[in-house]
């Protein structure tokens, strides 16, 4: 890819880059040049041959329920590419009950993943990028980021609290060079949305909302994070950027 857009010779970390969402994250940046490293708790050999030729690949075996591999993460990335360019935050995870029975242990599961990792990641890798003056962070939020949803509290309340924290480092670090802003899947036909798309009733409910028509696929959401690590998004600070077949605009 060239342009705009170029990411060539940039490193970049993915969370989460065995599957999904993440998998079609880390395969976008490396089309558009970016080595990756891809961090995460499963085998990522199906994303290093999707990524094949385009670019470098480093898997990262590292379980983000703690912050335990969060200073190897960093420190294996650095001593591969040498710098690290780009933070794409997209490991997450989902429980669902309702909120009269939900437990501490599914509320704790999910904040652990999707916001305590996330920011004490960001914080180390940003204190490589903020001497260095330059460094895009996109972090994956949601549409619970912007609603409430029903029976997913702590999966809300780590969303909604994402779109703050990603406010918040796009006000500190924004003057220092570093571009901090999340993107919103809509639904996407993922393991994170397959309990959803197993009951026809929801399947439909959902389907009969998407202004679209249908449910996204991964690949749908790459495009918005290539942009945002690109020199195109350079003056763009603290967005959370919905990716949703219109969902919100409804
Ligand atoms: P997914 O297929 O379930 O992928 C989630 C990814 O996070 C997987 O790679 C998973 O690894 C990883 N992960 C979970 N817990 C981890 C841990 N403790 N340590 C390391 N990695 C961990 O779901 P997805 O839909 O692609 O989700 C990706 C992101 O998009 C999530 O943040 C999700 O909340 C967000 N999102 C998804 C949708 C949607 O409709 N699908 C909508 C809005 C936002 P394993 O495969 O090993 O579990």
């Amino acid at each position: 890819m060239n342009g705009f857009c170029d990411l060539t010779g940039k490193t970049a970390i993915v969370t989460g880059a065995n599957t999904g969402i993440g998998q079609a994250i880390a395969v976008g940046l490396a089309g558009a040049g970016a080595n990756i490293a891809g961090v995460g708790r499963s085998d990522m050999s199906q994303t290093a041959e999707m990524i094949g030729e385009k670019a470098d690949f480093l898997a990262i075996n590292a379980d983000l329920a703690t912050l335990d591999p969060i200073g190897r993460i960093v420190d294996q990335t650095l001593e591969w590419g040498g710098g690290i360019d780009i933070l794409v935050n997209n490991a997450g995870i989902i429980r669902r009950a309702d909120a009269i029975d939900f437990s501490e242990a599914d509320w704790d599961a999910v904040m652990d993943v999707n916001l305590k990792s996330l920011f004490f990641l960001t914080q180390a890798v940003a204190r490589h990028m903020l001497p260095r003056g330059s460094g895009k962070i996109v972090n994956i939020a949601s549409l619970l980021s912007f609603q409430g949803g029903i029976r997913i509290p702590s999966y809300t309340a780590s969303k909604s609290g994402l779109a703050g924290l990603t406010r918040l480092l796009a006000c500190e670090w924004a003057g220092k060079g570093i571009n901090v802003n999340a993107v919103a899947p809509g639904y996407v036909a993922t393991n994170n949305t397959k309990a959803l798309r197993d009951d026809p009733a929801r399947n439909t409910a959902i389907v009969d909302r998407i202004p679209a028509g249908h449910w996204g696929q991964p690949k749908d959401i790459s495009g918005a994070v290539v942009f945002l690590c690109s020199a195109a998004a350079d003056y763009i600070h603290g967005a959370v950027l919905p990716v949703d077949g219109g969902w919100l605009a409804r």
